[in-house]
């Protein structure tokens, strides 16, 4: 029996090709010139003032947090059902990370929730385009200008989505990406801050390298330069290795993407009428990068039974995402009811370009199946829906 992984990675001959040019180039570590060409591929394909490379999306979160300026104490609200990394960022700078719930039928984050929890320490708001797909920006927009706020789309899951025809990456003043093993485009680890305003990206370019400037530029200037050192800085730079392999991925995105779109059609279509669970929801006004394809499970079903049953199929899977407020680190009693019971119910299914249609088959038929074995008939008097497996 073949497995099908939960997730997989599109590296091949040409991402090589790039690495084995870098290794013969005399300059494998960040800020190089691969560095430097995969900043002006972002600018130019989100319309930025800057990008700044980084080793990772947490980096440029922190980094973007730092370049607004925000401070201890500072309030700052962000989506909450989410892989963690935006809280986290609030408290690397000491601010208070403060939990908006998400829309039931996206998962991304409530602009009316984001709305209701305004106050005098807030300084911004992060949303997160969940697993690929874009939040409410129109709306959140309107939010934050009224306020004062700064807005910041994590947009890590989000390569190659729209928003009313606009690239996800370019949907917020800042937004940050993610180039990790299981995103749409890796470079195993990467990350990348987009930005409109050319000296947040100064400044976020600045803090990734120690607070210095590039070292590859120092060593071409005639004379002995020396930096110096007038602000603390973290070393986040993206090595020029990586930076190879993402020129070859930013130029794949639309292959990729279709790959992963077809197989979430086809799960669409071979789930379709399923009662025991809900396929992703995706408004006209947008579409999904399906960095993971998720389904919610009703009630009844036994989530972590139908998990064990694929994996013993060979079928990889998954919670969806974290309920953020839940998580013991932040230490709070913030309720947010919708994301918990996307977090208690979602199962993440085999998503990634090197699906086949056979396994997406497979993968549907075996969930169906499992589905059935693993639900508590309900008390009324409809019972299961018969014929599905
Ligand atoms: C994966 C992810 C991150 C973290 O990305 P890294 O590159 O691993 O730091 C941040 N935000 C969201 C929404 C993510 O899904």
């Amino acid at each position: 029996m073949d497995t099908i992984p939960l997730v997989q990675a599109s590296l091949g001959d040409q991402e090589l090709a790039a690495v084995a040019e870098v290794f013969s180039s005399g300059w494998q570590a960040g800020q190089g010139p691969r560095g430097k060409a995969l900043e002006q591929e972002l600018a130019a394909r989100y319309g930025a003032g800057g990008a700044v490379a980084v080793s990772n999306c947490g980096a440029a979160l922190h980094l973007a947090l730092l370049a607004l300026g925000v401070e201890p104490g500072d309030e700052v609200i962000v989506a909450d059902y989410t892989f963690p990394a935006p809280a986290h960022a609030v408290r690397y700078v000491g601010g208070v990370p403060v939990f908006a719930d998400v829309r039931a039928d996206t998962g991304t984050v409530d602009p009316q929730a984001v709305a209701g929890l305004v106050g005098p320490r807030t300084v911004g708001v992060i949303a997160v385009d969940t697993v690929g797909l874009p939040a409410d920006y129109a709306e959140l927009k309107a939010i934050t200008d009224r306020h004062g706020l700064f807005l910041i789309e994590d947009a890590a899951c989000a390569v190659g989505a729209t928003y009313q025809g606009r690239e996800a990456g370019a949907l917020a003043p800042v937004a940050c990406l993610s180039f990790h093993g299981r995103k749409g485009i890796t470079s195993g680890e990467g990350g990348a801050l987009i930005t409109t305003d050319p000296a947040h990206a100064a400044h976020a370019r600045l803090r990734s390298s120690f607070g210095i400037e590039s070292i590859f530029d120092q060593a071409r200037v005639v004379g002995l330069p020396i930096s110096v050192f007038t602000d603390i800085g973290y070393n986040y730079k993206l090595s020029d290795i990586a930076a190879a392999i993402l020129q070859v991925q930013l130029a794949r995105v639309g292959e990729l993407l279709d790959r992963r779109r077809a197989a979430a059609a086809g799960y669409a279509e071979l789930l379709a009428g399923e009662e025991l669970l809900t396929l992703p929801h995706v408004p006209p006004d947008r579409t999904h990068a399906w960095q993971s394809y998720l389904v919610t499970l009703a009630p009844s079903v036994d989530r972590a039974a139908v998990a064990a049953d694929l994996r013993a199929q060979g079928i990889g899977c998954g919670h969806g995402t974290w309920a953020c407020h839940l998580q013991p680190v932040y230490d709070t009693t913030q309720p947010c009811p919708v994301s918990a019971d996307l977090f208690a119910h979602q199962l993440a299914i085999p998503m990634h370009a090197e699906l086949t249609g056979n396994q997406v088959e497979r993968v549907a038929e075996t969930l169906r199946t499992a589905l059935q074995a693993n639900s508590q008939p309900t008390t009324s008097t409809a019972g299961t829906q018969g014929g599905a497996a």
